[in-house]
């Protein structure tokens, strides 16, 4: 018979998945698989917790669904409150937590919302949303129009609109060859060059990844980078929203990227860890002036999907943070990640490691052809899925990404593990890795 299943890739074997446990996910066939990047930097508590089960089954007992339009739930009004007090303090008092079922939907979420801001305060003209080159937002279509990832676009173009995207601040490979700190953070201020072009009053939002996720691995901005940013929103009236999908719900260490800086964007898109894998749960945190011009204007954001504030995700999404409470998960996350880069240091011994970087658990491993031009692999050369595979030959699920150069080439893979990883699973992404560049030409 053949497969009924959609794949990834019609190309690629799929091994089964039947288990987790922990770091781990265990193979129909029964290998044990350390599960290094978190799936997508999503699993932050372990697989397998069985409180975490038991919650949604309760709660699909209880009410398993109910729509948004007729009900609301208590189960959603508090996840709310509870998400809406790990942001930054001004979006504590009232700022309001619009729930979706992934990132893509914040972000589309988010893209709306943005647009009826404008309009509620009789600024109809602001429709531009930018964003970076080398950034990714999402898989749907308003999502794509303002992800900077060239190959993820490509085939979608004639689809997408052409708001603008700015340069991406990516300190490895500057797009103005330049170098912290006498470069005085010319990406940002690429941000005012381009809203001066298009006209600032034509600009409605602007998204960005606190930390880059997967399109440039885990690139860490400077000191001053997001402040330079947050200031030029606020002087052109153009929203700030961050992309924390993946850096949020302390994959960097703190609940959002954004503490690192005290920056605080008009809104937060959060998804993967806020339920760590076990439901499809996002979410808008929106401060409190935007949810307040929807609230004192026409009264209502057009705009819903069926699924969401879904009451099942709800109890996954509560029962994950009374795990991160009980177990103080956050604050294991930077000594994690320290131990976890000390250790990746023996791999800058091998020639084709160029760069390691990233900030708590969210870690980036780029390869060059050269480590001191920084010339990459040929794209052809698939380096990235090599390292993958190797890595997955001995039992360690890496997530691999082209393309971080220019869009086509560029090697890197990502580490995002568990929050709960200890010694034994450093030394094994350690060793995998190892492994991986021993093999990979010199
Ligand atoms: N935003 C960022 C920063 C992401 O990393 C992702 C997914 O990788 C998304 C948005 C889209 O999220 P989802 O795949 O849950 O729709």
């Amino acid at each position: 018979m053949t497969q009924a299943l959609f794949p990834r890739s019609f190309r690629k074997p799929y091994p089964t998945a039947a288990r987790g446990e922990g770091c781990y996910i265990v193979t129909s066939d029964g290998r044990r698989i350390l599960d290094a990047a978190g799936s997508a930097a999503v699993v932050s508590i372990g697989h397998g917790r069985a409180e975490v089960a038991d919650a949604m089954a309760a709660q699909a007992r209880a009410l398993a669904f109910t729509h948004t339009t007729q009900f609301q739930t208590e189960i959603a009004e508090r996840l709310a409150q509870r998400l809406r007090s790990l942001a930054p303090p001004p979006f504590r008092g009232s700022g309001r937590v619009f729930f979706t079922s992934g990132g893509s939907e914040a972000t589309e979420t988010a893209l709306k919302l943005a647009r009826a801001y404008h309009l509620e305060r009789g600024q109809p003209q602001r429709v531009r949303m930018l964003s970076r080159r080398q950034s990714y937002h999402g898989s749907t279509l308003g999502a794509m129009s303002v992800s900077g990832n060239v190959a993820r676009r490509a085939p979608y173009l004639p689809l997408l609109q052409e708001w603008g995207h700015i340069a991406p601040c990516y300190c490895y490979r500057c797009p103005f060859e330049k170098t912290f700190p006498d470069c005085r953070i010319a990406c940002a201020d690429d941000l005012e060059t381009f809203v001066a072009q298009s006209g600032p009053e034509t600009v409605a939002a602007f998204l960005l990844e606190p930390v880059s996720g997967a399109t440039l691995g885990a690139a860490d901005p400077p000191d001053g980078y997001l402040h330079r940013i947050a200031e030029i929103c606020r002087r052109h009236g153009i929203l700030l929203i961050a992309d924390e999908v993946m850096t949020g719900m302390g994959r960097t260490g703190r609940p959002f990227a954004v503490d690192h800086w005290g920056v605080s964007p008009d809104m937060i898109l959060t998804g993967k860890g806020v339920a760590s894998g076990y439901a499809p749960l996002g979410a808008v945190i929106a401060a409190p002036h935007v949810a307040e011009a929807i609230a004192a204007g026409s009264g209502a954001l057009p705009h819903g999907f069926t699924y969401q504030a879904h009451p099942v995700a709800m109890a996954a999404g509560h029962a994950v943070l009374d795990i991160v409470e009980r177990e103080n998960l956050f604050d294991r996350v930077t000594p994690a990640g320290d131990s976890l880069r000390r250790a990746l240091r023996v791999l800058e011994s091998s020639p084709v490691v160029g760069d390691i970087r990233g900030r708590g658990l969210l870690l980036g491993v780029e390869f060059v052809r050269d480590r001191k031009s920084r010339a990459p692999f040929p794209p052809s050369a698939g380096i990235a899925e090599r390292v993958r595979q190797i890595a997955f030959d001995h039992n360690v699920a890496v997530y691999p990404i082209q393309g971080c150069v220019d869009g086509a080439a560029g090697d890197h893979v990502l580490l995002a593990p568990p929050f709960i990883l200890g010694d034994a699973e450093i030394a094994q992404i350690v060793a995998a890795l190892q492994a991986a560049v021993s093999q990979l030409p010199a």
